[in-house]
C-alpha cells in the first residue's frame, strides 16, 4: 500500500506514525515545503517569548524519528493532485502515485486589500520564517502595530508584548475575539489588555500604510495616523487548497469531508486546517482551524485510510485562551439558539464571567472568563449532550453549580 501525505505539520505527521502503527509493510512519503523539519505553529509564541529555541517547535526532537519508522520525508511543493491516474505531481517535476492520499496541507494568513500592505515591514506571525523576522525587527520600546485581535491574533499579541515593544491592536469588529467571544466577554479581555499597556482599538480598520523614513506610516478608518516601526497582519487564515483547481475533490471554504474524512474522491482524505469537517451539535460544515483537531482528524483520517473504518462525532469548537494572563474559553453555540434560555455571572472587578446557552434541558455553549475550575466539566456536559432534567432550573439560579450537575446527571448518562 503507497500512502502520500501532503503537509508536514501535525496532522501531516500524527496521520504518518498512526499509519506505520497499523501497517508495518506500507509505503508512507510525508512531503512538506517548508525548509525546516516538521514544527508546531502552536510554539512559535513560546519561540518569540524566548522560552524555547527553534528546536523547541520541532514535533519530533529525535533527528532519526522519521527515518526509524521508515516513513520517506520529502521536500517539495505538490503542484497538483492527478485523481484519475492516481498520482500528485511536484513543482520540481517529480510524480508520485499513491495508493491513498492525505491532504493536509494547512491554511495561509489572509492580508486585507490595503493599499502599503505588501512592504517589507508588514509580517505575518504564522511560520518559522515569519518568526525569525519578528524577532529581527521588533524589540523593546520598538511601536508596533497589530491588525486583528481573533483567537490566533490575541496569542501573538501576548508574545509580541512580552517583547516590550509599544503595542497598538486594530480590530475590526466590534470587540476582541468576536467570532468567539460574546459583546461583555469581548469587552472585559480588552480592558485587561488596556490595564497591561497595550493599546487596543475596536471597532476600526487600516486603510493605508506608507513608507515613512526607515517607519512606516498607518491611517485607520477614523482618520488616526501613527507611526509604526513593524506591522503584524493577524487577520484571519484560508485553506491551501489552490493546487486542487481541476481535480475533481470538491472543496468549499476547506475540502469537504466526511465523517470518516474521505473528500469527495474515494481513497482521497483531508485533515487539519484545509478540511471542512462536519460541526458536532449544529451539522453544519467548518473549518477549525485549531490543532487538537487537526490531530484527531488525521488519526481518524489514518485508521481509514489503513483500512480501519472509523468516524470523527462531529468537529467539537471548544477554545481556550491566554490573554496576557486572563484565561477565556468558549464551547460549542455559546451565541445561543433560537428559543433557548441562558444563564449569565459576572464578576467586573475580579474578571470572572461565565454564561450558559441552553436548548431545552441541554447546555449546547458556553463563554468562560475565570472559571477554570469548570472547563472540563462544562466540555462533558456539552460535548456529552447530557439530558439536565431539573437541573437545568438549578444552573439557570446558580450557573456555579455546575459540577454538581455533571456529577447527578453527567456521570449518570455516562454510566
Ligand atoms: C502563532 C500561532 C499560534 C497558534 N496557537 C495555537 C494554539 O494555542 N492552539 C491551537 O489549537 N492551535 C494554535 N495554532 C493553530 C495551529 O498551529 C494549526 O491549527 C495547526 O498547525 C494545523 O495543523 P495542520 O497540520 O493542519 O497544518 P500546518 O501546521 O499548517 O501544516 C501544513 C504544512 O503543509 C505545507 N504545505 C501546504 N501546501 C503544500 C503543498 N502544496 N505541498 C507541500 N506542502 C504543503 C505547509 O507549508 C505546512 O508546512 C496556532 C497557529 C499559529 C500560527
Amino acid at each position: 500500500m503507497r500512502h502520500v501525505i501532503i503537509g508536514n505539520g501535525p496532522a501531516g505527521v500524527v496521520a504518518a506514525e498512526t499509519l506505520r502503527r497499523l501497517d508495518a509493510h506500507a509505503e508512507i512519503t510525508l512531503i512538506g515545503d517548508e525548509a525546516e523539519p516538521p514544527y508546531s505553529r502552536m510554539a512559535i509564541p513560546y519561540l518569540l517569548m524566548g522560552e524555547i529555541d527553534e528546536a523547541g517547535t520541532y514535533l519530533r526532537k529525535d533527528a532519526d524519528h522519521f527515518a526509524r519508522l521508515r516513513i520517506r520525508l520529502l521536500h517539495g511543493r505538490v503542484a497538483a493532485v492527478d485523481t484519475g491516474k492516481g498520482c500528485v505531481s511536484l513543482t520540481d517535476g517529480e510524480v508520485l502515485a499513491y495508493d491513498r492520499l492525505l491532504i493536509a496541507t494547512g491554511a495561509h494568513p489572509v492580508r486585507p486589500p490595503v493599499p502599503g500592505i505588501e512592504l517589507p515591514k508588514v509580517l505575518s506571525c504564522w511560520t518559522l520564517a515569519d518568526a525569525r523576522a519578528i524577532a529581527a525587527s521588533i524589540g523593546t520600546g520598538a511601536r508596533v502595530l497589530q491588525m486583528g485581535a481573533g483567537f490566533i491574533g490575541c496569542i501573538i499579541m501576548e508574545s509580541l508584548a512580552a517583547r516590550g515593544p509599544q503595542l497598538t491592536v486594530v480590530e475590526m469588529g466590534d470587540r476582541m475575539v468576536p467570532r468567539m467571544m460574546d459583546e461583555v466577554a469581548g469587552a472585559m479581555i480588552q480592558r485587561w489588555c488596556e490595564t497591561k499597556g497595550v493599546r487596543i482599538r475596536t471597532g476600526r480598520r487600516v486603510v493605508g500604510i506608507a513608507p515613512a523614513g526607515k517607519a512606516l506610516r498607518v491611517e485607520l478608518d477614523d482618520g488616526e495616523t501613527l507611526e509604526v516601526d513593524a506591522l503584524i497582519s493577524a487577520t484571519g487564515v484560508k485553506p491551501n487548497v489552490a493546487f486542487l483547481e481541476g481535480s475533481g475533490i470538491e472543496v468549499a471554504a476547506g475540502i469537504l469531508v466526511d465523517g470518516s474524512m474521505q473528500t469527495s474522491v474515494a481513497g482521497i482524505y483531508a485533515a487539519g486546517d484545509v478540511a471542512e469537517a462536519i460541526e458536532f451539535g449544529t451539522g453544519r460544515r467548518v473549518v477549525n482551524a485549531i490543532q487538537p483537531d487537526a490531530v484527531e482528524q488525521a488519526r481518524i483520517a489514518a485508521l481509514n485510510m489503513a483500512g480501519r473504518p472509523a468516524a470523527l462525532p462531529g468537529t467539537f469548537i471548544f477554545n481556550v485562551l491566554d490573554t496576557l494572563g486572563l484565561i477565556s474559553a468558549s464551547f460549542g453555540q455559546w451565541q445561543g439558539v433560537p428559543g433557548g434560555e441562558a444563564a449569565q455571572l459576572l464578576d467586573e472587578a475580579e474578571y470572572r464571567y461565565l454564561r450558559l446557552a441552553f436548548d431545552g434541558d441541554r447546555l449546547v455553549g458556553a463563554n468562560s472568563i475565570g472559571h477554570t475550575e469548570h472547563i472540563g466539566v462544562l466540555r462533558g456536559l456539552i460535548q456529552g449532550r447530557v439530558r439536565l432534567g431539573e437541573w437545568k432550573t438549578r444552573l439557570l439560579a446558580n450557573p456555579l453549580r455546575l459540577s454538581e450537575a455533571y456529577l447527578a446527571r453527567g456521570i449518570a448518562a455516562v454510566r
